[in-house]
């Protein structure tokens, strides 16, 4: 699945350094103002204070951040990986953060917000992990916060107002999380129905082959995108096909375009581009094919379908072909067409049934 949350985690990592730095700065403070005004804290020693509740923090903080930025920024980690990372770095600060501040039920609560996050993803174990951890570091707070001196006596209604919270955030989840599958579900079902259009918009209905326009977007692309790799292109033009139309009717004509069309695509190779581009004109281009190898694709073509039986002819009918493989870089791919055109025409020229290149 690819990084949809890309952007999002970039985001994520600048808001949390802030959010971070913003809470050591209040770490720091606090025990300037509490060591006033609470007598609780009067006994602690600044030395002990620093390194407990703010030196150990910010490692953390340091540690975490560095091995979250590590994985979001790797190349080779899977997308569902990156997005447990942000949720479990969320973690890291909540735990950290009501260990120093055991007695706040804004704190207890905090758990809420990596819950909230784990929704965003949109995926259902991701949510459930989030939730046992968030669940059982919360139970182990509740239960070790009056062994710490700083617990104060709203202790109770603290722990009843995170447990509500965590409970709450848990149900919200849970509706959150069907509604973030179902419109998951629209967005794909629309992408889906948007890559089918683009692709029939690509394709020539009779055939399945690339049309003209995707044809001459194709040629256009390859001509400026290119690198070493040998471009040669094919024109086809099925001879005296007219006559083919007058004497045995348009739909036997039908078949055999539809049949020159499954000739082309079984000769010409899966990684090269079969194309038709007219009625009963077609053109393959090869974007890495020398102009020797094209030539003998082509008249392995020629000759499967020279000898294709009709049952409503004995005649053999055959196509001329001119091949092409670009020579100058400053060739515009109107140019690479009119060359292998020119091809084309010397074949017919020259009696038809054959292919000619250059
Ligand atoms: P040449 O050997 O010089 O190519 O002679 P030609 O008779 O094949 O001449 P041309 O290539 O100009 O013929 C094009 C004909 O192809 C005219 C048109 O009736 C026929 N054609 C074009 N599209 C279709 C199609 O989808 N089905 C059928 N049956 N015929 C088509
Ligand atoms: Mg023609
Ligand atoms: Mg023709």
């Amino acid at each position: 699945m690819e990084d949809r949350y890309a952007k999002l985690h970039k985001h994520f990592l600048i808001v949390m350094l802030m959010v971070t730095a913003l809470i050591l700065v209040f770490l720091v403070i606090q025990y300037y103002m509490l060591i006033r005004v609470d007598a609780r804290y009067a006994g602690i020693h600044q030395a002990a204070y620093m390194k407990t509740y703010v030196f150990f923090p910010t490692l953390i903080f340091a540690a975490s951040y560095i091995a979250v930025w590590q994985i979001l920024d790797s190349p080779n980690i899977e997308a569902k990986w990156k997005d447990l990372a942000t949720i479990l770095y969320l973690w890291v600060l909540c735990t950290v953060g009501c260990f120093v501040c055991a007695e706040s039920s804004v704190l207890y609560g905090s758990f809420t917000v990596p819950i909230a996050l784990s929704t965003v993803y949109g995926r259902k174990w991701m949510c459930r992990v989030t939730e046992v951890i968030c669940g059982v570091t919360l139970a182990q707070y509740v239960g070790t916060a009056p062994l710490f001196p700083t617990c104060g006596e709203n202790y109770v209604v603290n722990v009843c107002t995170g447990m509500f919270l965590f409970v709450l955030c848990c149900l919200c989840n849970e509706i959150l999380m069907e509604y973030v599958l179902d419109n998951d579900g629209a967005i794909r079902s629309h992408l889906n129905d948007n890559t089918k259009l683009a692709n029939r918009l690509q394709r020539d209905p009779m055939t399945s082959l690339y049309n003209h326009t995707a044809f001459y977007d194709y040629l256009d692309t390859f001509v400026r995108n290119r690198d070493d790799a040998p471009l040669t292109l094919a024109v086809i033009d099925i001879d005296d096909f007219k006559k083919v139309n007058d004497t045995y009717g348009h739909n036997n004509g039908d078949e055999v375009i539809l049949n020159l069309s499954k000739v082309l695509q079984r000769n010409c190779g899966e990684n090269n581009y079969v194309c038709r581009y007219g009625g009963e004109e077609f053109a393959v281009i090869f974007p890495d094919v020398k102009v020797k190898d094209a030539t003998k694709m082509m008249n392995t073509s020629l000759e499967e379908f020279r000898e294709t039986k009709y049952e409503w002819t004995d005649k053999r009918i055959t196509f001329s072909c001119g091949i092409f493989q670009m020579s100058s870089y400053t060739m515009t791919a109107e140019e690479f067409f009119r060359v292998a055109d020119k091809m084309l025409y010397n074949a017919k020229q020259n009696g038809k049934n054959q292919c000619i290149s250059g």
